[in-house]
């Protein structure tokens, strides 16, 4: 099958894994295989490259779960809207957002879910409270998407600013949030700002939509890119004074919530941690 390995089915322990395109630098079986070690569980968590010049590959993969002792995989770029066409079902959440992050495979079905909305939430309720906080969220991909109806589900003032203003329109008229001007941020005065777009990622690391002099002081700014972890534009709201939070922590949230879908059960999150932070540590940035 493709570019996935999958001989470790063989001797009958559950598979996990992340599928997406590239997934080598991925930070998820770092998590996930010490929350496995952790708890006891007999199973692994393996890189499922899949390439999207062949697009059976996708396909043949979702077909052949079962086949291959697939408990549930995690799922990355390009991925996270086609696999919908191979879920059987998927929570309400998912199908709002259009996005799923996360398949169980529950009686050989599988059902879609997106752990990224709560994941974005409780990275950023580790610094402040959301509840009725004015909020700019930069981007209306899905990323942005399920961000969005995570802000709006803890009824903060949520303005979108999005390069392509049609974007940033739908997302805002179907979540009933507002769109911002580029020019009117600076006066806007947000309490949480967050970046939800690629801009920043490497190799483009000097690349920031806003300015220190756009962000307040009293502001939490969170950029969930993770490479690198401390992007241009959290460079510049510590210049203005501001808190940070970086890429990792909505990693890390949204890993945890993997785990409980695949395992019903609390997830070992400072273990996960751990093991996050481990694996950062061996990167260079
Ligand atoms: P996506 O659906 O492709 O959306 C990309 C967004 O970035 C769009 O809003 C796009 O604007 C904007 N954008 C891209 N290049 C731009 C540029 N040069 N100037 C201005 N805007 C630009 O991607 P996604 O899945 O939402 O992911 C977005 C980012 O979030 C990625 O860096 C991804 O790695 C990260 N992410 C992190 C986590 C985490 O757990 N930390 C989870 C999910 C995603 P247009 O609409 O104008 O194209």
């Amino acid at each position: 099958m493709g570019g996935v390995d999958l001989e470790d089915h063989k001797n009958k322990r559950e598979l996990f894994g992340i599928i997406g395109h590239p997934v080598k630098y991925s930070l998820s079986p770092a998590m996930h295989n010490a929350a496995f070690k952790a708890l006891g569980i007999n199973a692994e968590y393996k890189l499922m490259d899949i390439s999207p010049d062949d697009p059976e590959e996708l396909a043949n993969f979702c077909y052949e779960t079962d086949l291959n002792h697939i408990g549930g995989f995690s799922v990355t770029m390009p991925y996270k809207n086609q696999i919908m066409e191979y879920c059987d079902h998927y929570d309400p959440l998912a199908k709002m957002v259009s996005s799923v992050n996360t398949v169980n495979v529950e009686d050989s079905q599988l059902i879609g879910y997106n752990t990224d909305a709560m994941g974005a939430a409780a990275a950023l309720q580790e610094k402040t409270e959301i509840k009725d906080k004015k909020v700019l969220l930069l981007g209306a991909g899905g990323a942005a998407k399920a961000i969005a109806y995570a802000l709006r589900e803890f009824n903060a003032e949520v303005f979108i600013y999005n390069r392509t203003l049609e974007k940033a329109e739908a997302l805002a008229e179907e979540l009933k949030l507002e769109t911002i001007d580029l020019d009117a941020i600076g006066g806007a005065d947000f309490d949480i700002i967050v970046n939800a777009t690629s801009v920043g990622m490497k190799p483009n690391i000097e690349e920031t939509i806003l300015r220190s002099e756009q962000i307040p002081q009293h502001a939490v700014v969170m950029d969930i890119i993770t490479s690198p972890l401390k992007t241009q534009l959290l460079k510049e709201a510590e210049e203005a004074g501001a808190e940070i939070v970086t890429g990792e922590r909505m990693l890390l949230h949204q890993a945890a919530g993997q785990f409980e879908i695949w395992f019903k059960q609390d997830a070992p999150i400072q273990v996960m941690e751990g093991a996050l932070y481990a694996e950062l540590e061996k990167r260079v940035d």
